[in-house]
């Protein structure tokens, strides 16, 4: 135990360890530093390109030029994979989870999926 630590409310010596003053009732903010950050930047990264990636989707083709068609695309794909990617990283993989993470993954996968059917029905009409 260290004796050096004092309450910041109370100034009575506590634990080094404790996340709470034992004599006043007091919680400290600075311990909380491994436990309470509950958004990541990779979880709001997520979060951000799933929804713009799922957006996308329902921009209706007749707007997009025929040439770029194929790049947009794959533009959506890819910011759906960036989505799925953050988002499982920062869910299942980097602690402490982030609920974004999560909501970006089900949007990625969402587009990832959609955007690939509209891609094979896209492209096999104008064969
Ligand atoms: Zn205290």
């Amino acid at each position: 135990m260290n004796e050096d630590r004092k309450c910041p409310n109370c100034g009575r010596p506590i634990p080094f360890d404790a996340n709470l003053c034992p004599y006043c009732g007091k919680k400290f903010i600075e311990s909380g530093i491994k436990t309470e950050r509950t958004h990541t930047s990779f979880g709001i990264a997520s979060l951000v390109f799933g929804v713009i990636a799922f957006c996308l989707l329902f921009i209706p083709r007749g707007f997009i030029p025929y040439s770029l068609m194929s790049l947009y695309c794959a533009l959506n794909l890819l910011i759906g994979a960036l989505a799925m990617i953050f988002g499982g990283f920062s869910y299942w993989i980097k602690k402490p989870k982030d609920a974004y993470g999560k909501i970006g993954f089900i949007l990625g996968i969402l587009t990832v999926v959609i955007g690939f059917l509209q891609f094979i029905i896209y492209s096999s009409i104008n064969y």
